[in-house]
Formats: structure tokens, sequence, C-alpha cells
């Protein structure tokens, strides 16, 4: 099963990648951990990632290209993968497209987990963190007993700078502005899937299983 996910900060994107490598049996292929990966065994792309990392500048796309194929062309890639954070654009998505002919694969589908910005701003606002002991809580999903007050220690729950409604309005902007060209790219190439990311854990996870059919 070759699979990409995609979905929004706050839809629960996290979750259902680790239930569908279960699921598969399938290497979750994270560009973080990619290039970490890379870095770590000092590979030519690797080396070269570094240094653009270490001046503070992006890595251009060819590089992360780079270790994508590389990444794709291990061993454990053989049965299937699931792809996350990548690719983030259309020309990084053509560029996969070229990848995966060469390896002889094709992707199975392009998971897209939706949300409405209302639900998603509510869960990107609602954590809340305790002064002195550092729990975490969510006014909606994991409220104390006492708003305001930790459970375990007594202590002042305060909302964190980058969980503020600005910065949650931001993010999803942001995503959604990079977003868009790749759904429209995968749409019109039949691979787009998309699935309601408004329920429950499991009957997301049983509807992205239901469209992959
Ligand atoms: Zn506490």
């Amino acid at each position: 099963m070759r699979l990409i996910l995609m979905g929004p900060p706050g839809a629960g994107k996290g979750t259902q990648a680790e239930l569908l490598i279960e699921h598969f049996k399938i290497p979750h292929i994270s560009t973080g951990d990619m290039f970490r990966a890379a870095i770590k065994d000092q590979t030519p792309l690797g080396l070269k990632a570094k240094e653009y990392m270490d001046s503070g500048a992006l890595v251009p796309d060819e590089v992360t290209i780079g270790i994508v194929e590389d990444r794709l062309k291990k061993a454990d890639c053989q049965k299937g993968f699931l792809l996350d954070g990548f690719p983030r654009t259309a020309a990084q998505a053509d560029a996969l497209t070229k990848i995966l002919k060469t390896l002889n694969m094709t992707l199975n589908g392009v998971i897209n987990i939706e949300m409405e910005n209302e639900e998603l701003l509510e869960r990107l606002t609602g954590r809340r963190v305790c002064r002195q002991c550092a729990s975490t809580y969510h006014t909606v999903f994991n409220s104390p007993q006492t708003p305001g007050v930790c459970d375990k220690c007594g202590g002042e729950l305060y909302q964190r700078s980058d969980d503020t409604l600005a910065t949650a309005q931001n993010r999803l902007q942001v995503y959604n502005d990079q977003t868009e060209p790749l759904i429209a790219y995968y749409e019109e190439r039949n691979l787009l899937k998309r699935v309601q990311g408004d329920q429950e854990i499991k009957q997301v996870f049983s509807e992205i299983l239901n469209v992959l059919e």
C-alpha cells in the first residue's frame, strides 16, 4: 500500500498515520525523520541538507527530493510506504510522480483528512499547560476538574503563546495556501481521497480503509 497522508494541523493526522502503518505494516516516511536519518548516515544529500540547515536557509527542492528518492529505494519500501509531510508543493508532487515511475511504483491514494476551520481552531486553541508541573489539558477533550486549575498539583493553567487564536489562524492559513495546489494536482489524477476528520478516531480510520478499497 503506497500512500500520502495530508491534513491540517489539529485534524488528527499523526494518530491516523500510526494506525495506518500498523494496519498495513508499512514504513512511516516523514520528512523530518528522513532528514535526520540522512544527516546521521552522512549521505551526500544529507550533508548538503545539513549545510543549508546550519546556515538557516531553506533546503532546496532538489535536495529534499533526492533524499526522498534515496529513502523510497530502500528495501522496506518494497511493500509500501506512508508519506507524511511530503510532497508540500505541486512541483514536489510532480518530482515524486517521476521518481515513482522510475521505481515502477504507483500510488494507491492520497488521503486528505478534512475538517472545518472552526472545529480546527477549537482544537488548536484549547490546550492548557500547568505552570508548575507542565501537565497538559484541553478545554474540550481533556478538561481539568476546575477550569484553570491543575488536577495534579493545583497549579495555574495557562495558554502557550503558540496556541493562541491568532497563531492558530495563521498556521491554518499557511497550510491551506500551501496545500490547495497539491489537492488540485492529485484530484486531477483521481488519486485524492477525502475523509471527514470530525469523527471518533476509529470512525475516521475505518473511513480511510473504505476509501482505499
Ligand atoms: Zn500541575
